[in-house]
């Protein structure tokens, strides 16, 4: 069987679904190929799965000290299973939604893989699209104008520490688990890992973490990475960092062994298990690509700001692409490529202004550039920071530590960078977003108002700070 489309898009993660959403409004005869369940990474192994047991976590984590709140309550136990059946539930409701909405948008969805052939009889560019139904019916043959290609991406290992499901594990994997280990060793101290460290010891697993860099989270600013640490170590973590993992001298026998190079000597680490978060690999294996002019780039699928490939009907977004590999970035990629495929005329997407969260229990959330990164930019740079010590509801909360740091330009007074760490800052930081979006200055930022007592009166009072004019302080 044969069918036109204007739009045929290759996987249904954030990035495909989005982008079939804007496509059907936009008047386009849309269709996605999903060899896997409608939503992707994010709602199925990623974003969600992991937010909704780092909420269990937290919610173990303070129950076992309500005696602060003056809540006293006898033996607070863990049921893991109940904690996954939650977890499972949320995904269930959320899949159910995304298929509705491929429902309410007259989205064809066909369930199986999908490969892009090179020139056809169906059509003289390459951008056939054969699939292989899932349910072993005849091969479906999609001719469609235009393809986007949002294949997402799968961890990535290192050599040695093959993932094998019971020992050494993905976040895939973890994320299944039946029973908690009693320990883990957790390699890799960027987003992922530090989520899982903080997840698994509010849940009383003993973590260690190995970093190659000499800090954890180095890619965040180095205030946000030190006060991590600081909070990280509180909680009873161990973190080593400036550590190469020897991977050949893992030994998987009734928990694992791992050696690491530190400081020059080396060091051994045991526990029951060992998660490897290293990384996500673009999945652009076996999609046709050999059939094509695309180009594909240390790994990932080249593109220019409009998301156009080599092949300039076929596009390509989200983890594919690299770069940021965040679920907003995805379906904002999927909306700029097919507004730009039915010519309105886009604007290409600028990444400095993209948000970026860590759920760990405290939270961090940062939009632009970092300290360090304005001066090697050189710019001139006044700075205000601002702790939720001094912040009543953060008292209320019993979550005070942390806090929020403004980087503008002195010259200027252009806001460069907010970086946040401390209770709720995920749900803070798009406040800081607007106003870089709005070209605001930290002197607007302050005079918005903000109610007392929120949180959110750490950002007016950072902002304030940036002049030296801080009230609380
Ligand atoms: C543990 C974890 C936690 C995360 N937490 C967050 C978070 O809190 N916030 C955030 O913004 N991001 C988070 N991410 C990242 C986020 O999940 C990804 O950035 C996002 O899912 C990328 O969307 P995508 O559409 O590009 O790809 P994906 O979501 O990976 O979707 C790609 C889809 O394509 C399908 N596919 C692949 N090949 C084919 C083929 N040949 N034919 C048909 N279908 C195919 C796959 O089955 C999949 O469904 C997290 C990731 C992980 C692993």
């Amino acid at each position: 069987m044969s069918q036109e489309y204007d739009l045929v898009i290759l996987g249904g993660g954030t990035g495909g679904y989005v982008a079939a959403i804007r496509a059907s409004q936009l008047g386009l005869k849309t269709a996605i190929v999903e060899k896997g369940k409608l939503g992707g990474t994010c709602l199925h192994k990623g974003c969600i799965p992991s937010k909704a047991l780092l909420r269990s976590a937290e919610v173990f984590a303070t129950a076992k000290h309500s005696e602060d709140f003056g809540v006293i309550t006898s033996v607070v136990s863990l049921d893991f299973g109940k904690v996954q059946e939650r977890k499972n539930k949320i995904i269930d409701q959320l899949h159910k939604g995304v298929q509705h909405l491929m429902k309410q948008g007259k989205i064809d969805v066909y369930e199986g893989l999908g490969r892009i052939l090179g020139p056809s009889i169906f059509s003289p560019m390459p951008g056939t699209i054969s699939v292989e139904m899932n349910n072993g019916q005849e091969n479906e043959m999609l001719i469609p104008k235009n393809v986007i290609v949002a294949t997402g991406s799968r961890p990535r290992t290192l050599p040695g520490l093959e993932i094998d499901g019971d020992y050494v594990m993905s976040s895939d994997e973890a994320l299944q688990l039946e029973a908690l280990p009693s320990s883990i060793i957790i390699v890799g101290g960027g987003v992922i890992g530090i989520e899982w460290a903080s997840m698994l010891s509010d849940f009383g697993v003993e973590v260690t973490v190995i970093e190659y860099a000499d800090r954890i989270i180095p890619t965040e600013d180095k205030e946000i990475s030190k006060e991590m640490q600081r909070l990280m170590k509180k909680k009873g973590i161990k973190l080593v960092t400036g550590a190469k993992v020897l991977a050949e001298t893992l030994v998987r026998d009734n928990g694992v062994a791992i050696s690491a190079e530190v400081k020059g000597g080396v060091k051994e680490y045991k526990a029951d298990k060992l998660l490897v978060s290293v990384g996500r690999q673009a999945n652009t294996e076996g999609i046709g690509l050999e059939n094509t002019e695309i180009q594909v780039e240390k790994g990932f699928i080249a593109t220019n700001e409009f998301f156009q490939t080599k092949e300039s009907h076929i596009y390509a977004i989200g983890d594919v692409i690299g770069g940021l590999q965040l679920a907003h970035v995805a379906s904002h990629e999927g909306i700029v490529a097919v507004q730009h495929i039915a010519g309105k005329d886009p604007s290409p997407f600028d990444y400095n202004l993209v948000s970026r969260c860590i759920y760990s229990n405290p939270e961090v959330s940062s939009v632009g550039i970092t300290e360090d990164q304005a001066k090697e930019k050189g710019h001139k740079v006044k700075v205000g920071k601002f702790s939720f010590r001094a912040i009543g509801k953060a008292l209320v909360f019993g979550e005070s530590d942390g806090f929020v740091k403004i980087v503008a330009d002195e010259e200027t007074n252009d806001i460069l960078g907010v970086h946040m760490i401390g209770p709720h800052v995920t749900d803070m930081i798009t406040e800081a977003g607007l106003a870089m979006v709005l070209d605001a200055t930290p002197w607007e930022m302050a005079h918005t108002i903000h109610p007392h007592p929120t949180l959110s009166e750490a950002i007016g009072e950072a902002a304030l700070a940036v002049d030296g004019k801080a009230i609380h302080s």
